[in-house]
């Protein structure tokens, strides 16, 4: 069974057309690059499968569950089993690091010394420890993008979807990142990155590399390193 199912989505802002029918399968436990030139189209399709855009046409089935008829009662459900790093992060700019890393877990009804814990795990692996009483504006944008991670993954979410994860990240942390997803995808989840330069990724040796151009589908292929 796929895990995310495209059908015929096409995408539109206003007269702008972002996303142009596509059709695409994935499967869990997946490693997908999604990569092709400022504008392709890269950010809209994760954003339309977090559902923090609506498609123009076509149809998206996550897990069974075909977004359309979701219910904005069950989206906020449906949202906890992602874990998204937005290209802008959206962090809460007058809650801690801390705090906006915890948030997930609070919603979900996890306990204090569960979440001390587990919060401080993730800023530890993405190196954002020391920082973990700071205000996010008070921090770099590369310090900035790894508290995104950390929220993206702190709840342990089947499918991780992120948006130029790397970009604001010198060599060492970006690698430091793309292992930390890569051991999220070792235990089972679903992972889709957007990066306008696949160059700077590593080698993933189940990957499949998914290249859009002008919202159009270009190519799919395994990724060999
Ligand atoms: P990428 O992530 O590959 O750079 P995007 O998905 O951000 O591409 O954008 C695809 C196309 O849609 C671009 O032409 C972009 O200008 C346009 N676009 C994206 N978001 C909006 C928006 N909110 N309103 C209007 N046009 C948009
Ligand atoms: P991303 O997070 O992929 O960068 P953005 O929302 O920043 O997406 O926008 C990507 C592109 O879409 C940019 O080129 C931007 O100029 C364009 N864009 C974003 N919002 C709008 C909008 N409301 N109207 C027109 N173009 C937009």
């Amino acid at each position: 069974a796929n895990i995310i199912r495209l059908f015929n989505v096409t995408k539109r802002y206003g007269g702008k057309l972002a996303l142009n029918n596509i059709t695409l399968d994935i499967e869990p436990g997946e490693f997908i690059f999604i990569s092709g030139p400022s504008g392709a189209g890269k950010s809209t399709l994760l954003k339309i499968l977090y559902l923090a855009e609506r498609v123009s046409e076509g149809q998206i089935v996550i897990d069974g569950i075909n977004l359309a008829r979701i219910s904005s009662q069950r989206l906020p459900f449906l949202r906890r089993r992602f874990g998204m790093v937005f290209q802008d992060f959206k962090l809460i700019p007058n809650r801690t690091v801390f705090e906006n890393v915890a948030l997930v877990l609070k919603v979900a009804g996890k306990n204090p010394s569960y979440i001390k814990k587990k919060v401080m795990h993730v800023l530890r692996v993405t190196g954002m420890e020391k920082k973990a009483n700071h205000l996010p504006p008070t921090l770099s944008g590369g310090e900035q993008q790894r508290v995104a991670v950390a929220r993206a993954v702190v709840g342990e979410p089947s499918i991780i979807l992120a948006d130029e994860p790397t970009g604001s990240l010198d060599s060492e942390s970006a690698r430091r990142v793309l292992n930390l997803l890569l051991g999220y995808h070792q235990n089972g989840a679903t992972i889709l990155i957007a990066s306008h330069n696949i160059a700077q990724m590593d080698c993933f040796s189940r990957g499949r590399n998914i290249s859009l151009e002008d919202g159009k589908l270009k190519r799919i292929s395994t990724i060999l390193c």
